[in-house]
């Protein structure tokens, strides 16, 4: 996907551009509002990632610059501690979602592929791989048009690994999706529940698309559309 990112502290900029481009994306980082609407005008983007506090325009009347001249891509906004009137402002304004500083690069990324999940990204909100498809609306996985029984966890993991298919996830970023913010994680639970999941996979067809990666994670090791 291809990123607007507007952030007006390098470090912060720095950052997102890397790991957002190591995260597989294509990432153009800016570090005010005016360069952004000219980046913008030749460019097509499927997502842009906005800082409020901006030297210059700020990011709210950035996003009404952009939403004003029909611009519809999502937007993620970032807001500094403690703003609130700032989030609802921005929502307000055309945000899509927000996020308060400091933040997990994991937290981010989650709320990315969550806006551009409900965006573009898969246009009938269902992705398959083989004789398996998700319908992420419906949340449900099925098999040959059997639906499977999968428990809540079973379906997220399933779903953050098909979204990110022929990738590594680590162990701490599944945990990362299904318990967000917690400090007390316990890494053989992803164990069990991937167990689990694999088997409702087999069963029946033999479906096996995830894979272990030895000390690293696992993959979704089949092309999903
Ligand atoms: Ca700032």
């Amino acid at each position: 996907m291809k990123l607007l990112v507007v952030e007006d502290e390098p470090l912060l900029r720095h950052h997102l551009h890397t790991r957002l481009g190591e995260a597989g994306h294509r990432v153009n980082a800016v570090a005010d509002a005016e360069a952004a609407l000219a980046l913008q005008q030749g460019n097509h983007h499927d997502l842009a990632i906005i800082d409020l506090g901006l030297p210059g325009m700020d990011g709210m009347a950035l996003i009404r610059e952009l939403r004003g001249a029909g611009h519809t891509l999502p937007i993620l906004i970032l807001t500094a501690r403690g703003s609130w009137q700032h989030k609802v402002e921005g929502l307000a304004a055309g945000a899509d979602d927000y996020l308060v500083k400091p933040f997990q690069f994991e937290e981010l990324e989650a709320r990315l592929n969550a806006l551009l999940r409900r965006s573009s990204g898969f246009v009938q909100a269902r992705v398959s791989a083989g004789p398996l498809e998700l319908d992420l609306n419906r949340k449900q996985a099925s098999i040959q048009d059997a639906v499977l029984t999968l428990t809540a966890y079973e379906y997220r993991i399933l779903e953050y690994l098909m979204l990110n298919h022929q990738q590594v996830i680590t162990k701490e970023r599944l945990m990362e999706q299904l318990y967000p913010g917690e400090q007390e994680r316990d890494p053989n639970v992803i164990e069990v529940l991937m167990g689990r999941l694999r088997r409702k996979l087999e069963a029946g067809v033999g479906f096996r698309p995830i894979q272990t990666v030895r000390g690293q994670g696992y993959i979704f090791d089949e092309p999903c559309q």
